[in-house]
């Protein structure tokens, strides 16, 4: 795939809203990366059997996804969830994090997923967080600059897997567990159901919260079981607020997290 239409794919994942494909225009080229053989993997296992998670953070500082109610870049929103799901995993008796594209260089779909391979990783998470289809966002020019804004019915979360992906049961099983933490403070947000253009996702489980996304490209490269979790809506002004607290950062951490190490222990 090349970085063009990876670039596409990623902008429709967070809701493909104007704004995205404006900030993928005019952000700087990133430097030509040339892709690199992948070498056999092999999942590594540490002392004591802990196994290695691959936490992917969604974007990159200079196209950095969805743009929240208030401006703040997705990637952001990323970060710091991936930095939490670290920290709360530092202790696991079962998983080691290694996070992926920690400082928010140019990087390409696939080389996530190949740098993860590379780690040995077992299992790859990506975080992100979502938007909305074009013709749910409302524009205000109020404050001078354009801002993008749903209204309120769209929120919660989605974790999406790929039948592309080597491990698609496996797939399923972590995402599974990984739902079902997040379902116990979240709503599951069904926006990507629509049968709309950009949209029409199958919902797998309604209960945890998991749809279908065959062509995600981190989930069909990666060579492990695979799953990515859309924390919450930030486009919708609500969502925006409670999506920069500390606890509620920490509730889907801790959600992640748990899932992430239920899945270790059941091997
Ligand atoms: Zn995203």
């Amino acid at each position: 795939m090349n970085r063009l239409a990876a670039v596409a794919l990623a902008v429709l994942l967070c809701g493909g809203h104007a704004r995205s494909a404006d900030a993928a225009k005019s952000a700087p080229k990133p430097a030509a990366i040339t892709p690199a053989p992948t070498p056999p993997y092999k999942p590594a296992i540490r002392p004591g059997g802990r196994r290695i998670v691959a936490l992917d953070i969604g974007h990159t500082r200079a196209q950095p996804g969805a743009i929240s109610a208030t401006s703040v870049p997705e990637f952001e929103f990323n970060q710091r969830i991936v930095q939490l799901v670290k920290q709360r995993l530092a202790d696991s008796k079962v998983a080691e994090p290694v996070v992926i594209n920690a400082d928010g260089g140019p990087i390409t779909l696939p080389e996530r997923a190949r740098r993860a391979a590379l780690a040995g990783a077992s299992l790859f998470i990506a975080i992100h967080h979502d938007s909305v289809a074009d013709k749910y966002l409302q524009t205000d020019e109020a404050s001078g600059k354009k801002q993008f804004r749903s209204d309120f019915r769209f929120a919660g979360y989605g974790v999406f897997i790929s039948r592309k992906n080597p491990a698609f049961d496996e797939s399923l099983a972590v995402a599974r567990l990984i739902g079902a933490q997040l379902e116990k403070n979240l709503p599951f947000a069904t926006h990507h159901n629509e049968a709309i253009r950009g949209e029409n996702r199958p919902i797998l489980d309604s209960e945890r919260g998991i749809y279908e996304y065959d062509d995600l490209i981190v989930l069909k490269a990666a060579l492990m079981p695979a799953a990515l979790v859309e924390c919450g809506v930030i486009v919708n002004p609500e969502q925006d607020v409670l999506l920069r607290q500390p606890a509620m950062q920490k509730v889907i951490a801790d959600a992640i997290a748990t899932g992430i190490e239920q899945y270790f222990s059941a091997k």
